[in-house]
């Protein structure tokens, strides 16, 4: 793990250098392939110190005009139908967890750019108004607690604003938990909760309501798929509550847009072939990872591995990388 942490920070510094040194055409030299993006929140000030999985409205511009400009941009069903360009590196694009900013900054841009997109969303809109990852994000940056009490063990704060137990950190031991053990947290920070709620912080929780999901629906240029219905780490849970998850998740969206859900992006990226298989099972015929667990994976017709894009870098330098395939 440590080793990977330094190559990667080598790799990103030697790229820095590259381009500082007026060589990063080198890197942005046309390498051909395909790739299957993933977006997650898109704010106004590329703010990254309440999450890691947010970029600007500007930056995500610069580089949606970038895109068409030089690359050839196709929808998720022309990708899986392999309606590629020779000679030239073909994207689709997919924005995770069903962000209202995704409604309010990415899709004009879309729009204005004519660039497919699926949306995944998490449809908890019954349950609460936010995805736990992002309320833990932001509890955890504003609470004045040193200690909480969770789960039967005590969880400290550090200079990064994250509460560990033993070296785990809270957000990890949450994504070894079904919703219903997490929302514990709700009560333990519930006035930070409420104080946060007053802040103008909306775009970093606040998630799209059922209209806005079901008018994307109806819109040629883009489609929805489910992302769970919690953002509960599927692989880790247990198997019938990751089935009930997938198949209400599916249940509720075909409600919300009044047309079937095929695609379905597992939250986190974790997945097992007994999850995949029992997705296909219930009418999901695209199902999107981050990484193959096995290379044998790669053999399965209905999944695609996804590149997921780094608020930590320029645009010069996520294209580089993209470009690669690889942040290493
Ligand atoms: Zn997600």
């Amino acid at each position: 793990m440590l080793w990977i942490k330094i190559k990667y920070r080598l790799t990103i510094l030697y790229k820095a250098l590259f381009f500082k040194l007026g060589l990063g055409k080198l890197l942005l030299k046309n390498r051909y392939g395909e790739h299957i993006l993933v977006f997650h929140g898109i704010d106004q000030k590329e703010e990254t110190k309440y999450n890691s999985r947010f970029i600007s409205e500007k930056y995500f511009e610069n580089l949606i005009r970038y895109f068409t400009e030089n690359y050839n941009v196709i929808s998720l069903d022309d990708f899986y139908q392999k309606k590629f360009k020779k000679e030239t590196l073909n994207i689709a694009l997919t924005f995770d967890d069903g962000y209202l900013n995704n409604y309010k900054y990415a899709i004009p841009i879309l729009k204005k750019y004519n660039i497919p997109a699926c949306f995944y969303i998490t449809p908890i809109h019954e349950k609460s108004d936010n995805l736990w990852p992002d309320f833990l994000d932001l509890v955890s940056f504003y609470s004045q607690k040193n200690k909480i009490f969770f789960e039967g063990e005590n969880y400290m704060k550090n200079s990064r604003n994250e509460y560990t137990s033993n070296n785990v950190s809270l957000k990890n031991k949450c994504k070894t938990l079904p919703y219903d053990k997490i929302f514990p947290l709700y009560q333990i920070f519930e006035k930070e909760w409420n104080e946060i709620q007053l802040k103008p912080l909306v775009d970093y929780w606040s998630l799209m309501t059922s209209d806005q999901i079901k008018e994307i629906a109806y819109d040629p240029l883009f489609t929805i798929g489910s992302h769970g219905l919690t953002h509960s780490n599927l692989q880790q849970i247990d198997l019938n509550e990751a089935k009930l998850e997938i198949a209400k998740s599916k249940t509720v969206l075909e409600n919300v847009c009044k047309q079937s859900i095929d695609e379905f992006a597992f939250p986190f990226g974790t997945y097992t072939n007994e999850l995949v298989n029992y997705c296909k099972e219930i009418g999901f015929s695209k199902i999107l990872l981050v990484d193959y667990n096995t290379q044998d994976d790669s053999k399965d017709i209905t999944t695609r591995n996804r590149f997921v894009m780094n608020p930590y870098i320029s645009m010069k330098q996520q294209i580089s990388c993209l470009l690669k395939g690889s942040y290493f």
